[in-house]
This record gives C-alpha cells, structure tokens and sequence, in this order.
C-alpha cells in the first residue's frame, strides 16, 4: 500500500485517516477515523475516496484498480470481525453510507444490513441468539433501503406491502409482527422488487456491496443532491466518498438501543447533556420518528455503564475538537459503539456564546473564536425577534429565505397587497410562487410566503434584494383564490398571520415583536439587565478583538445627521458615501422644479441660490455628527427628471385641465422638459458628471455648500473632514474639468480656515476602472461604485433584471449568488483590482474604497480586503458585520493556531 498518493489510493482503513481529510474521505469518514484512532468504540470498516466517486461519475462505469482495492479492505474487515460478509453460517453484515465534504442532510443514501440473503439470514438469527424475529426483519429492511436507493423503486410499495401486513393481522405497530409474518413480507418485498427491476433481489453479498457503493457514487448527481448543492454553494465537482462499516445491532433486545446527542446546547450554548435515547431500535427509526424517544440522560437508569462511558468519550471529543460536537452512537447489547461525529451546527446565538465559552475555558483563543462566528450570523442576531412567551400557534413550518419577522394581513393578489397597504394595512403577500408581475405586491408587502420554490426560487431572491422578510417553499399549504389550508386549518384573506424569515416558521394571529438585544447593545441603551445576558457578553468580547484586528476601516452609507449618528454608534468610523440628490426630495421639489424648468441663467441661478443654504444645512448636520472623521459626499448623482412627476402624469393632467377650459400653464411647461429630457436608458443616460457638466452651477451650488458647511463647523471649534466625490467619471477630463472649478470655489470660501477638502471619483463605470492611472492623477481617492459597475460589467438594469431573470440564472447556477448581493470576484472584482493596482502605481497612497451594496456583504469584504481596500462603507446595520468580517478576513488568512 505504501507509495500509492491520494490520487491512486482509492480506499483507507478508518485507521488510515484523519480529520483532516475530509477533502478525500469525506466528513464522516474522516471523523470515523479519527475517533478510531483516538481509541474510542468505532465498529471496523474502510472509507472509499471521494477521488474514486469522481472518476466513476466521469466515466460512467466501474474504476479500474478499485474493485481490488475493496476485496483487500473487505478481506481485513473480515479477519478483524472474524465473520465473512454474509456467510451462511455466521454472517458480517456492513452498512454502505455516503459522506460528503460538507454534510448534505437528507441528501443522499445509506444502506443498512448489506450481505443478508435467503441463507446468511439464518445465521443471523443464530447469531442473536435464535432471534428469528430480529434476523427477517433485518431482511426486509435491507430489500426496503436497497430497492428504494439503489435499484429506485418507489418507497411507498414497500411502505404499502408492510402496512396491509399490519392490516391482515389487525396490529398497528412494526413491533407486533413476528417472524412468520416477516418472513412473508420478506416474499412480497422481493416480488415489488422482482417487478420493477426485472430480475431478483440479489443474492450475493458481495454484489450487493458492490451495486450499494455505486448508488451512493450515483446519488451525488440526484436531483435533490444537485438542487441542495446550488442552494448552499458546495461546488458540484467534489463527489461523495462511501463508508463500509461493520453493523452494530441496536435492536436485539431491551438491553440495546441508539441515540443522538450534543456536547451542548446547539440553541444557547449551554453546557450539559443534550441527546435522545430510544431502546431497542435501529438509528434509522430514530430519524424517522417512529417511536417516541426518550431524554438522554435517562439512559443512566437504563444503562449506567454505557451512560459513563458516552459521557467520558463526549468529554474527549470536545476537548480534542474544541469544539461542540454532535454524535450518533448505537448500544448493542450492554456495548457502545460510536458511528458518526462532526463538529455540530447551531443557532447563530449559541455560535457567540459557545465560542467566547470556550475562550473562557482555555481551549480557543480570541482569534480562533472570530474564525467560528459569521458575520451572517451577528446579522441574524440584529433582526428584530417574535416574542414566543404567549406560545402561537405554528401553522408550518417552511424555507426562511429572507430573515426578518413580519405579521399582517393575509392577501393573495399583488393588486390586494397594494390596496391594502395605501390604507396603512401591514398585509402578508401570500402566492403558490411569485412571478414578476407580483414585485408591486411584494413591495407594499411586510412579507411574503410561498408555497412553492427553494431559496433561489423568484420570491427568494427578489425579497432578499429588498430585505424584505420571506418564507419560501411552504409546500403543506394549500393555496386558492380567497385562502389557504394547512393541517386543519383554513386562513382566508384578511386573517393575520406572522411570518420567521429566519426559521420559516408560519404562526396564526400576530405575534408581538422584540427589537434584538443584540442592537440595543450596539445602540449603547440596552437595559442593564441584560448587560450580563451571555450572548450579549460575547459580542461585546469578540467585536472588541475584531476591531483590534482588523485592517479594513468600516465606514456608512448615510445621508442625514440621525442616521451617520446611529452608524457611529454601530463603529462607523466615518461616511463613505453620502447621496446628496435625497437632500432635493419633499418640500425642496419645488425648488429644483424652478431649476428644471429655468430659463435662462439667471433664472437658474436664483433657483440654486434658494437650495444652497439648504444643503449648507444638511451638510453641517452630517458633519458635526461625524465630527473628527471623513465624510464623502457624492455630488449630485441621477438623472433631473427623476425629480419630475411621471410624463404619463402631466399628460393626462394637461389633458383634463384643458378640456374643463382651465390653465395649465405651468404643467405643460413642465411636461414639454420631460419630453426634452426623456431618455430611453436612464441608467446610461445624463446623470452623474455628465449632468455636472451641462447643467451650469449645479456642481458648484454644491462644492460651496459643502465648503461653507466645513468653515462653520470649524469655526464652532469642530473637525470637519469633507471628501468631495465625482460621480460616473469615465475618462481624467471630465474629473478635471469639474476639479478646477471645485478648487476655485474651496480656495475662496475656506481662504485660511483649518479646512482641508479632498477631491476623488468614483470608480464605477468600466472605463474608468480601465484607465484609473490616469484618473489617479487628478483625483486624492476612489471610490468603487460596485452596483454601478457591476450593472456595466454586465450590461443589466438592476432595477429590471432581479425580478425578472435573476431567479432562473441563480437555478441554472449561472451565478451561485447575485453579483449585486456579493461582488462577482473574477469579472467585476478584476476591475477593482486593475483600478487600485494602477491608481496607487500612479499616485502612491490614493485613498481606496468600496460604497456600493457589497461593502456590508461578507464575502466581499474578505475580497476587498485581499484588494488591500482602505475602507469599506454600508447602510448603518451592515456595520457591525463588516467590522467582523473584515477582522475574520485577517484571522482566517492566518492557520489556526
Ligand atoms: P445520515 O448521514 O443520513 O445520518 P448515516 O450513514 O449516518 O446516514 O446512517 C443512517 C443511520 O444508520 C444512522 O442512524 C446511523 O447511526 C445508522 N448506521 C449507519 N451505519 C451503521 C452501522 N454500521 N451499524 C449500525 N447502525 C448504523
Ligand atoms: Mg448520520
Ligand atoms: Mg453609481
């Protein structure tokens, strides 16, 4: 054996491997051998490689050198456990179970009691002690799961055939048949299985072996396993690898039994004894919920010896995984085996505590615990909860697509939900699926429930760009026209429900809603009773060290002094991009109407005269509340006319004034500059610079409000740090152009004041990216717009494709993720690398960062941070993420220590 690589070495003994090769052994197989080699109770068996799956999916048929593999690891087994597979007289009979890298719940197969036939289930029977009963019906189990996964015959035919046995012998448990009545269950199982595979159930243990470990390579490219993939981003290419392992019998008998159990609590972290017990049964039956388990720490009375040992051998995985565990063990006749471990999942809130737990008790330290929180996690944690106290009632439970907790109204029309809303009504949008004719309803929705689709499905992807709660997938409910049935329930439209987007729990009624203390911590007034609340304590200690980590700045998205003040409350260590063209909203419409519609200079002129004090005002607001901490400041941005009313609008407007003989002087005026202005691609269209450009004294009107907000915050004794920003810029002229201008106006208005204002661009239109050395010369910083640029990296409409197509790329895994939720690293993301690479070669130290949607999302921070990015900015409640994240984006470039 020595001398093979992984490549040519199809099959490890369990004391071959490691932990760390689940790249090659698969999770469980890999945690099988390292609990054998720590010495605990494992039953003996091999671990083919995931190497071997990917060579028989690509070529279709059997490997060559694998068969050979398996008879030597087959023959070891054998010697080992002193029985050959399925020997007559005294049979070895092995599970075949797959494993992947990552653990694919539900996913794909196991095969139990492999190597029973006509004749070995004699010596099973023998075996147990004369156990007739246990040996058919240890048959009939292995016909079941082998005609169901490896040879497709549909599942209920056997669940059919065993029923009408119960029903012929009036019983209504598994348990009341006995051996004759197996043995004849056995007969009609081989005659279902006889007619759909069109030979019989076959006899030779070894051929069985064989046809289990190629469905289980097989399964890998079910369609469920395909769809989960997609869902959860595992790569489609890794192929699962498939466990032999010798059986263990939790089912001989009171003195036997299997169960489940956790090193803690995985919904807080609490230590203590977490498990199910269930006696005389097989692992199988405890998944399946056949019968009722019992608490773990009940097998103390049943087991006293087996309960110390569990615990003792619970002990040394913790302390040698450092982390919580899961583990599924099965005791055969007074005797423990274990047969599966990993290091457990869990709630967002026991992932905070367990890991500042274990920093406490010496196992970790601060960097290893910031490995094993999730920015997606702290963001979970900051979404207001439902307050369960009152105990509602669960009519489903379904897909948590877009996390959030809403309650409302039900409606089933999109034309409802807009309805209702307009009236001031919370309304739950509830449809079979969504299409894009429903994105109005969705918007005026508080949340929406589907019957049909996974997370990728149209409703899924389309809530979470609005971050708007959805729960997808609700497949028990029955929808029609005017209401839906679930269980024994009927919810008409107007009923309330309430919706869990993050553990897509549907409740009847409205359930109340609790603001997540997790934000009232990071807001500074959280009520001094839940200072000491572990989970609390344990954000507090790991954003600490995240902040003393990590090299990334994190700064806001923020327009207005309330919001950058909560920001800076949440860590924000500066503005990073405030929207001026929000500032020309509401009652200052009409202002910039009387700018639209200026002729001539002068009348235009008086128009930004009357706007200027007022953005001095909103300026100063943002400033003093980030006193001592840059604030950029993008110039106006969107194209004038989306500050008019809608062409269709004025036209029927005009219409009606004129056919009642009334004035409509000024509404035509208007509507013929919307005509003039109307443009066939907005987005690509006259806004950014361009705008600056054409539209005299906009840009200007601006740079002197932004300057005369620096010299009156100085003056007030303050640090103001303005950073003027040039939107759409694509070629250095244009930003030269308006940087003359800008330098004039700041020189005259901050003369010797202690006011110093940078000029930048943004870095969001392809070409800009493509000749950023030269725009480097005239700008002090960029600042990657990445929804710009990833609209022009593509060529798509944000605003039109997520509802439209988006869904159907994410399922045809065009993209894994939208590019507009995480940065699209080799497309879009090697524009931002070409632009900071040339930038800073032509102007060493120019000021980089991102202010688009993917500065709050975590994946793109670790990119940006690769980048070496100075900062990132994002909407308010992103910043505590993308302060954990960027220290993660540190530690885990690091190797545990
Ligand atoms: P899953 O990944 O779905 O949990 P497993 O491969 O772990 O599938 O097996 C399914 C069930 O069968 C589990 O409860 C497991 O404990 C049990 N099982 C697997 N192999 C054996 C074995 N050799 N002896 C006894 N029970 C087994
Ligand atoms: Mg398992
Ligand atoms: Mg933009």
């Amino acid at each position: 054996m020595e001398g093979k690589g992984p490549a040519d070495k199809f099959v490890y003994d369990f004391a071959e491997g490691n932990k760390d090769l689940k790249d090659l052994l698969g999770g469980k197989g890999a945690n099988l051998a390292e609990m054998t080699n720590l010495g605990l109770p494992v039953p003996a068996g091999f671990t083919i490689t995931t190497v071997a799956c990917q060579r028989y999916l690509a070529s279709g048929e059997h490997v060559d050198g694998l068969d050979e593999e398996i008879t030597e690891h087959l023959e070891k087994l054998e010697e080992a456990m002193g029985r050959k597979l399925g020997d007559p007289a005294d049979p070895l009979l092995v599970s075949v179970r797959s494993g992947a890298k990552f653990s694919m719940p539900g996913m794909m197969e196991t095969v139990l009691n492999v190597g029973l036939n006509d004749e070995s289930v004699a010596g099973l029977s023998a075996q147990a002690g004369g156990n007739d009963r246990f040996a058919w019906d240890s048959y009939r189990r292995l016909i079941q799961m082998f005609g169901k996964t490896v040879c497709d015959v549909p599942g209920d035919e056997f669940e059919q055939a065993l029923h009408n046995a119960k029903t012929a012998k009036g019983v209504r448990d598994d348990t009341d048949l006995d051996a004759d009545d197996l043995k004849k269950l056995v007969g009609v199982y081989k005659e279902v299985f006889a007619k759909h595979v069109g030979h019989d159930f076959p006899q030779d243990p070894r051929e069985q072996m064989d046809l289990a470990v190629a469905a289980v390579f097989r399964s890998w490219n079910a369609d469920r396993a395909v769809l989960y993939r997609r869902q959860e981003r595992i790569p489609a290419d890794l192929g699962t690898a498939v466990n032999v392992v010798a059986m263990v019998f939790g089912n001989l008998g009171a003195d036997s039994g299997t169960g489940v159990a956790f090193t803690r609590d995985p919904g807080t972290g609490e230590q203590g004894i977490y498990g199910d017990y269930l006696q005389n049964a097989q692992g199988e039956d405890v998944v399946a919920g056949i019968r009722n388990t019992v608490p773990l720490q009940d097998l103390e009375q049943i087991d006293k010896k087996s309960y110390d040992e569990l615990l003792g051998i619970m002990a040394t995985l913790e302390g040698h995984y450092h982390d919580l565990c899961d583990i599924e063990f099965t005791i055969e006749r007074g005797k423990l085996w274990m047969l599966q471990t990993r290091v457990g999942k869990r709630t967002a809130a026991a992932a905070f505590t367990i890991a500042a737990q274990l920093i406490d008790e010496g196992v970790i330290d601060l960097d290893e615990a910031l490995r094993r929180v999730t920015g997606a996690q702290l963001a979970q944690l900051m979404f207001p909860r439902f307050d369960l106290d009152g105990e509602p009632e669960v009519l489903t439970r379904a897909v948590g697509a877009s996390p959030g907790a809403a309650y409302g109204e039900v409606v089933f029309t999109s034309e409802k939900a807009t309805e209702l809303a307009a009236q001031g009504k919370n309304v739950i949008l509830v449809r079979r699926e969504t299409n894009p004719d429903d994105l109005p309803g969705m918007i005026a929705a508080q949340g929406i429930l589907t019957a049909r689709g996974g997370k990728t499905s149209h409703a899924a992807v389309v809530a979470r760009g609005m971050g708007k709660t959805c729960v997808c997938g609700a497949d028990q409910i029955e929808v029609s026209p005017s209401s839906f049935t679930v269980g024994g329930h009927t919810v008409n439209e107007g009923d309330v429900i309430s919706i869990d987007g993050t553990t897509g729990r549907v409740y009847l009624g409205e359930v109340p809603v609790r603001p997540s203390e997790v934000v009232q911590y990071f807001e500074g007034d959280l009520d001094p009773a839940l200072a000491n609340e572990p989970l609390v304590a344990a954000v507090h200690r790991l954003m600490t060290h995240a902040d003393e980590r990590r090299r990334l700045a994190v700064r806001t998205n923020a327009d207005t002094g309330p919001d950058a003040a909560r920001a800076r409350r949440f860590g924000a260590q500066g503005v990073g991009l405030c929207r001026t063209e929000h500032m020309f909203l509401g009652d200052r419409r009409e202002l910039v109407e009387r700018l639209i519609l200026a002729e001539g200079g002068k009348e235009r002129q008086e128009a930004l005269d009357a706007l200027k004090p007022l953005q001095r005002a909103d300026f100063l607001a943002l400033f003093r509340e980030m006193n001592g901490l840059p604030v950029t400041v993008r110039l106006i941005d969107p194209p004038l006319h989306e500050f008019l009313p809608s062409l269709e609008d004025l036209a029927v407007h005009v219409a009606v004034a004129k056919e009642r003989g009334e004035s409509a002087k000024r509404s035509e005026k208007m509507l013929a500059a919307v005509r003039r202005m109307h443009e066939q691609n907005p987005m690509l269209g006259m806004r950014g610079v361009r705008l600056g450009l054409v539209v005299p004294g906009l840009f200007a009107m601006q740079v002197r409000a932004i300057a005369e907000a620096a010299v009156a915050l100085a003056e007030e004794g303050g640090r103001p740090r303005p950073e003027i920003m040039v939107p759409l810029v694509g070629a250095v002229q244009e930003l030269e152009t308006v940087r003359t201008e800008a330098e004039k106006i700041i020189a005259e208005v901050v003369g010797d004041a202690p006011v110093e204002i940078l000029i930048g661009t943004m870095i969001e239109v392809p070409r800009a990216a493509l000749t950023a050395g030269q725009i480097a010369e005239a700008a002090e910083f960029f600042s990657f717009g990445t929804n710009d640029l990833t609209q022009m990296g593509w060529g798509f409409s944000r605003d039109d494709v997520e509802g439209a197509f988006f869904w159907r790329y994410l399922e045809l895994g065009i993209f894994g993720i939208s590019p507009f939720e995480s940065i699209d690293r080799e497309g879009v993301g090697r524009l931002v690398r070409i632009a900071s690479d040339e930038g800073r070669a032509a102007r060493p130290g120019l000021k980089l960062g991102v202010c688009g949607e993917h500065g709050g999302d975590p994946e793109s921070v670790h990119f940006f941070h690769e980048v070496g990015l100075d900062y990132v900015s994002c909407s308010p409640f992103r910043v505590p993420v993308a302060r954990l994240e960027a220290a993660r984006a540190v530690v885990l470039a690091q190797p545990a220590g």
